[in-house]
C-alpha cells in the first residue's frame, strides 16, 4: 500500500535536523566583522572542452623515466596578463564559476580565497595551466587571488627522475617560476608530493619532497617572498597501502613511500621558504597525528598548516577516517583545540572546494562548510589569527 508524504516527511525531519547541526549561537555570533581568507580552493569548467578528473595512469617524480623536450603545457611564450581576454571555453567556463564562489564565500563571511590549479602530471588528459584562471581572477574584483605552478611546475617534478635531474630541466623549471611571479600570483600550487587516487576518474602522482626540484622552488619561493601551498599524505615510513585506497583507486600501489622525513629536508633546506601544507584534518594514512603535526611545528619554524574540516556524514563513519579534526557531533576535539591554542599563528584554512557555475561540485561543498563552520567556533583570540591574519602575514595580502 502507498504511503503519501513518508518520504517527504523524512526529508523534512533530515533538513531540520542538518540545521539544528549547523546552527549554534558562536557561528550565528561569528557571522559579522571579521571575514576570513580561504587559502585554498578550485574552480571547475562545465562549459569548456576540458574536464577535470579524467582518467588517467598517473605520474611520478620517483619512477618515471626523464621527460621530453616536448610539453603540451607551453602553449604560449607570452608573458601572461590579468588583461587578457577571456576567449577559450575553459576559460569562460572557469570565469562563469566566480559568480557563484563569491556568493559561497559570503554564505560562510570568506572575504578572499586562493584559487588555484589542482596539482598535474606531464600528459594528464585535461589538463590546464593557471593562464587558464586569470579571467576568473580578473572577474572576482579583487576577492580572488591567484596562486599557480601546479599545471606547470608541479608537471615537472612529477616527470624528472629525482636522480636524473639535468641542467636543462633546472632551466625550464626556473623559466615557468619566473612567469608565475610576473603572473601577480600569491603563492605556488598545488603542488604535490604524495596524492593519492581516490576513484577511477582520479590521480595517483608521488615525488620526493626533498627533489631537487622541490628545493629550487624552496630557493625560488623565499627568494621571492611567496609561499609554497602542498598537497600530501603523511607517511612517516614507508607503509602498505592502506586497504580503503586499494579498492577506491586501481592506480594507488601497494606501498605508500615516506614522506615525512623528506619534508623535514626540505624545510631545513631553506629557513626562508614557508611551506603551507594543505588538507590538515584529512588523513588518509593515519599518521597524520596531532603529536607529529606538535612535533613538526616546534621544529619547522616555516612550516605552516591549513585546515580542511572533513563533512559530518565522513566524520560519523568511525574507522574510515582517522585523526580528524571534529567529533561526530562536529565539536572540535580536544587535542586539536590544544594544538591550535599552542600554534595559533601556524594555522589557516583551505576549504579545497570544487565551484563551478552551478555550485559546488559532488560532495566538496562539506570541506569548504565544515572548515569554515568549525574556526567560526573557536574563540578569540585563536578565531582571528586562524581564519584570517595568519594568512595575511604568509601571503603577504590584505583581506
Ligand atoms: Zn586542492
Ligand atoms: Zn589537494
Amino acid at each position: 500500500m502507498k504511503k503519501p508524504g513518508f518520504l517527504s516527511v523524512i526529508v523534512a525531519a533530515m533538513t531540520f535536523a542538518s540545521a539544528l547541526y549547523f546552527y549554534s549561537p558562536e557561528y550565528a555570533s561569528g557571522l559579522t566583522g571579521f571575514g576570513g581568507i580561504d587559502t585554498h580552493m578550485h574552480l571547475f569548467s562545465i562549459s569548456g572542452k576540458r574536464q577535470d578528473h579524467n582518467p588517467n595512469r598517473g605520474g611520478s617524480g620517483s619512477f618515471r623515466s626523464p621527460h621530453t623536450k616536448t610539453s603540451s603545457f607551453t602553449r604560449t611564450k607570452q608573458p601572461p596578463s590579468l588583461l587578457r581576454p577571456s576567449n577559450a571555453p575553459e576559460e569562460e567556463g572557469y570565469t562563469n564559476a566566480v559568480g557563484p564562489l563569491l556568493k559561497l564565500m559570503d554564505k560562510r563571511n570568506v572575504a578572499k580565497a586562493m584559487v588555484m590549479p589542482p596539482p598535474q602530471y606531464r600528459g594528464q588528459p585535461g589538463a590546464y595551466d593557471y593562464k587558464a584562471l586569470l579571467p576568473a581572477i580578473q572577474a572576482g574584483g579583487g576577492r580572488l587571488l591567484l596562486v599557480a605552478g601546479g599545471g606547470s611546475l608541479n608537471p615537472l617534478i612529477m616527470g624528472t627522475n629525482a636522480d636524473k635531474v639535468a641542467p636543462q630541466d633546472i632551466e625550464t623549471f626556473k623559466k615557468k617560476a619566473e612567469l608565475i611571479i610576473k603572473s601577480g600570483a600569491v603563492a605556488f600550487g598545488e603542488m604535490t608530493a604524495l596524492h593519492v587516487c581516490m576513484s577511477e576518474r582520479h590521480h595517483y602522482m608521488a615525488a620526493p619532497p626533498d627533489h631537487p626540484l622541490f628545493l629550487l622552488l624552496a630557493d625560488i619561493a623565499a627568494s621571492n617572498g611567496m609561499p609554497i601551498d602542498l598537497h600530501m599524505e603523511a607517511v612517516t615510513e614507508k607503509m602498505a597501502t592502506p586497504q580503503k585506497l586499494l579498492e577506491a583507486c586501481s592506480k594507488n600501489p601497494h606501498t605508500l613511500p615516506p614522506t615525512i622525513p623528506g619534508l623535514e629536508r626540505l624545510l631545513q633546506h631553506n629557513r626562508n621558504a614557508i611551506f603551507v601544507w594543505q588538507h590538515i584534518g584529512w588523513d588518509n594514512t593515519g599518521h597524520m597525528t596531532t603529536e607529529l603535526l606538535n612535533r613538526l611545528l616546534h621544529e619547522h619554524p616555516n612550516l605552516f598548516l591549513s585546515i580542511r574540516v572533513l563533512g559530518w556524514q565522513q566524520t560519523r563513519l568511525e574507522g574510515r577516517f582517522r585523526n580528524t579534526i571534529t567529533n561526530p557531533q562536529g565539536r572540535i576535539r580536544p587535542e586539536w583545540k590544544q594544538l591550535l591554542s599552542d600554534h595559533p599563528g601556524r594555522f589557516m584554512v583551505g576549504g579545497d572546494a570544487f565551484v563551478g557555475e552551478t555550485g559546488f561540485k559532488n560532495k566538496s561543498s562539506e570541506s569548504f562548510k565544515e572548515s569554515w563552520r568549525a574556526i567560526n567556533n573557536l574563540l578569540e583570540p585563536a578565531r582571528s589569527k586562524v581564519s584570517w591574519k595568519t594568512a595575511e602575514q604568509v601571503y603577504k595580502v590584505h583581506k
